[in-house]
């Protein structure tokens, strides 16, 4: 039996996550649960899943919860709910599946309490990727991919020397706007960019996948992932999301991973490594025809995965500014208050007047996240003053 702790279990990945545990409830136990405010959904996985505790981020909707609550489940509130999840003693994966920088702090406590990591949460690692990967490997700890592609690449990597791997391609679904014109983007809204054309996911994922962001987030986080230089991963526009991504070997070959863009399938696999359990999604069905198309990036049409190239090989704290700019932009679009090309013009403008420097602790890289928050938010108003 596997137990787990899922650091925002109301989300899209939280729930599915519990989907996997739903269909296989021999195999694993859901013994930690963390809302940021759902409440209500949260009651309802309590009921189900009766793990040992429940945690509410939000200080005001815990009062209400455990106000009303009356069963077993200890409900923790605050902030620190997440890492009392993280490393609850009963847990032995903990399934980070909250937004944002807010997965720092419980990640890297999780790898410290020696807990199996699934990582859905992609921008810790973008944000603090030399020293998750070293506490990870100072603790013993494996990082399983929840993301599709990094699922895909690790799959196709299992047996591989990596000696004779040349590169790792990631497949981009290219977003909502993928077919727009490149005079029509910048003035895109949030409306137009949550109109996802394969996958079903939280609002500031698919922001990130109409701007690119998600791919340049997905291109630091294949970095430290799998230890690939950023000269040997390469990014491949592909519409239907039907392959996850492939490895090039040196000899030309290519290995990939397909199936039907469904989340649960890359979730269960990091549950149950090595091993594969069914799943009960709709699989995929050659017979019935497949339309596999592939393409460049528009690079200039969509600036952001190329400025995350730049950032992923400056290194330092680069990478934590660029997400922390970005998560504030991207919420400032969901909020109407600036349009797509802004967002690109509020991290890069950031990034410019960034110190450089090594992090050497979490503390700070949580500093300089908290400097880009301000100077992302000075950015963003100078802008929708306009
Ligand atoms: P959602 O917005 O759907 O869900 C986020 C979850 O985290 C919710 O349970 C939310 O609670 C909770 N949460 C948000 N902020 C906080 C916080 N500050 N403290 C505690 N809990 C919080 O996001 P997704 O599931 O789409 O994405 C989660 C992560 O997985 C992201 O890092 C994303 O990049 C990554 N990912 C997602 C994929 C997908 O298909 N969705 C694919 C690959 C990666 P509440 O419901 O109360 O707001
Ligand atoms: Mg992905």
């Amino acid at each position: 039996m596997k137990t787990i702790s899922i650091l925002g279990s109301t989300g899209s990945i939280g729930t599915q996550t519990l989907d996997v545990i739903r269909q296989h409830p021999e195999q694993f136990q859901a013994v930690a649960l963390v809302t940021h405010s759902n409440i209500d959904l949260l009651e309802q996985q309590i009921a189900e899943f009766k793990p040992i505790m429940a945690g509410v981020v939000d200080e005001q909707a815990y009062g209400i919860l455990k106000a009303r609550y009356q069963g077993p489940t200890e409900i923790v509130g605050g902030k620190e709910a997440l890492t009392v999840a993280s490393t609850l003693p009963e847990a032995t994966m903990v399934v980070t599946a909250v937004v944002g920088a807010a997965g720092i702090e419980p990640t890297m406590a999780a790898i410290q309490a020696k807990k199996i990591i699934g990582l859905a949460n992609k921008e810790t690692l973008v944000a603090c990727g030399s020293l998750i990967t070293k506490a990870a490997q100072d603790n013993g700890v494996s990082i399983l991919p929840i993301d599709s592609e990094h699922s895909a690449i690790f799959q196709c990597l299992e047996g591989q020397d990596v000696n004779d791997v040349e590169k790792l391609i990631i497949t981009a679904s290219g977003g909502a706007l993928r077919h727009w014109k490149s005079e029509d983007l910048y003035s895109a809204t949030a409306k137009d960019c949550l109109a996802h054309p394969t996958w079903n996911m939280g609002h500031k994922i698919t922001i990130d996948s109409a701007t690119l962001f998600n791919k340049g987030l997905e291109v630091i986080e294949a970095h430290w992932l799998f230890d690939f230089d950023y000269d040997h991963i390469d990014v491949v526009v592909h519409p239907q999301s039907i392959v996850h991504s492939m490895i090039q070997m040196k000899d030309g070959a290519i290995l990939a991973q397909l199936g039907n863009p469904d989340m649960r399938e890359p979730i269960q696999y990091a549950m149950t490594y090595p091993k594969r359990y069914p799943l009960r999604m709709e699989h995929l069905d050659f017979t019935k025809g497949l339309d596999l198309q592939f393409m460049a990036p528009r690079w200039d049409d969509f600036p952001a995965l190329r400025l995350a190239f730049t950032v992923g090989k400056e290194g330092g704290f680069a990478p934590a500014v660029f997400n922390a700019a970005n998560e504030m932009a991207v919420y400032a679009l969901l909020d109407e208050r600036i349009t797509y090309g802004h967002i690109y013009e509020v991290v890069s403008t950031v990034l410019e007047r960034m110190k450089d420097g090594v992090p050497t602790s979490i503390e700070e890289v949580l500093a300089m996240d908290a400097w880009a928050r301000q100077e992302a938010t000075n950015e963003i108003q100078r802008r929708s003053a306009c």
